[in-house]
């Protein structure tokens, strides 16, 4: 903890995994944690990537320091895109608070220097999805700049128009875009494959995403089979229903120009939803893109980062589709991060409220209930 009347120390590094740009400071959130009582250091060039100069910061009232450890390690609150690397994270001041989107459970190293530096670690993809809690949803607004590049992607590889147009060489005819999972990222793919003109289809498994794609102006993709369970949570399909969806959807698919794939279970691979097979049935020409890749892909033909050909048919599976955005991916989710870290900052000062759900529900490891 900071000394007693000084504020609290904030903390942000450049990113270092490869590729990445985003940052999870802007001057607008660095501005209002000065003026919340907060020093805030950070790394010389961290927001380069977003196009944030260290001079920004500076006019923010931010110290603009020349390394990651001169911003880091008395840090009281350290902010972050992806997590620090083990070795960052052992070097920090104990019981530093940490957040970003840390994924302690994906690296033995990075959970191991969290427990012995007896870190405060707060991964926001843990974060419970309440009303209160959307102002500070990364997951949500990160996945709202992946749906809109993904589309974006798709339009850049395929061979056509997304839109009609009537032109002095004839009529063309536009394309036909499906959009698999219509969460935060496939209702964004809907909206902006929309505007481009597409014809766009979209299709989930929970039965209430219809609406939304309705709204948005898609067609809700009806596979003749409803995973519409009790209290508005999809229910397991039998093995005849699976059958039947998959038999359907590779029939549809053979009249689809594009394929946006978004479907997603949170911490599980991907749901494998586009087979081998179907592809082969598709129109040489099409493309698929793939984000799921992250998380291992919705089409069977997916490699996680490339771009292969199948039978005419293109497949994408890119990945960190939100840094690619890095420009307003760092604004909203840098507003995320500011909502969650006032939180923790109580007068000036650092405090844990463990009565706060938000708190309680998302810190790592567990806090042990009662
Ligand atoms: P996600 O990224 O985990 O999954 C994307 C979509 O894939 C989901 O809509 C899911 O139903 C769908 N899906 C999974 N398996 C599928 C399959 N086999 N076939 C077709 N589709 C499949 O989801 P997300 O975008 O993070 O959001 C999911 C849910 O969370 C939505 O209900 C959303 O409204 C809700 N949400 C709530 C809040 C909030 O209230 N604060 C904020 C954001 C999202």
């Amino acid at each position: 903890m900071s000394a007693a009347g000084q504020g609290v120390r904030v903390g942000v590094a450049r990113e270092r995994a490869p590729g990445e740009r985003r940052v999870a400071l802007t001057p607008e959130t660095c501005k209002k944690l000065v003026a919340a009582g907060a020093e805030v250091r950070i790394e010389a060039g961290a927001g380069v990537g977003a196009g944030m100069t260290d001079e920004a910061y500076r006019q923010a009232g931010g110290q603009v320091v020349a390394d990651a450890a001169a911003a880091l390690n008395d840090a009281d609150v350290v902010l972050c895109v992806q997590a620090p690397s083990a070795a960052a994270l052992t070097a920090l001041r104990e019981g530093a608070a940490v957040v970003g989107l840390l994924a302690p459970q994906a690296d033995a190293e990075r959970g191991a220097a969290i427990t012995t530096r007896k870190l405060q670690a707060f991964p926001l993809e843990r974060l419970p999805r309440t009303t209160r809690a959307q102002a500070m949803d990364v997951l949500s607004s990160q996945a709202g700049m992946a749906g809109y590049k993904a589309v974006l992607i798709a339009a850049q590889l395929a061979p056509r128009f997304f839109p009609m147009l009537t032109t002095a060489a004839g009529t063309i005819r536009p394309s036909k875009v499906l959009i698999v999972g219509a969460g935060v990222a496939g209702l964004q793919a809907v909206a902006t494959a929309k505007r481009l003109g597409a014809q766009v289809e979209g299709f989930d498994v929970r039965p209430e995403t219809r609406e939304q794609i309705e709204s948005l102006g898609g067609k809700f993709l009806d596979l003749g089979v409803s995973a519409a369970g009790e209290g508005g949570y999809a229910r397991q399909l039998t093995e005849e229903e699976r059958a039947e969806q998959q038999r359907r959807l590779g029939e549809h698919l053979k009249g689809v120009d594009v394929v946006v794939c978004t479907a997603a279970v949170p911490g599980r691979p991907a749901p494998k939803i586009i087979s081998a097979a179907m592809v082969a049935g598709m129109k040489p020409g099409s493309v698929i893109v793939d984000l799921a890749a992250e998380t291992g892909g919705n089409c069977e033909l997916t490699q996680p980062g490339e771009t292969i050909e199948s039978g005419g048919v293109v497949v994408a599976g890119p990945l960190n589709l939100a840094s690619s955005g890095a420009v307003h991916a760092s604004e909203m989710y840098a507003r995320n991060v500011f909502n969650f870290a006032s939180l923790l900052l109580k007068d000036g000062q650092l405090q844990f409220d463990w009565d706060d759900e938000l708190l309680a529900r998302t810190v790592w490891p567990e806090r042990a209930v009662g």
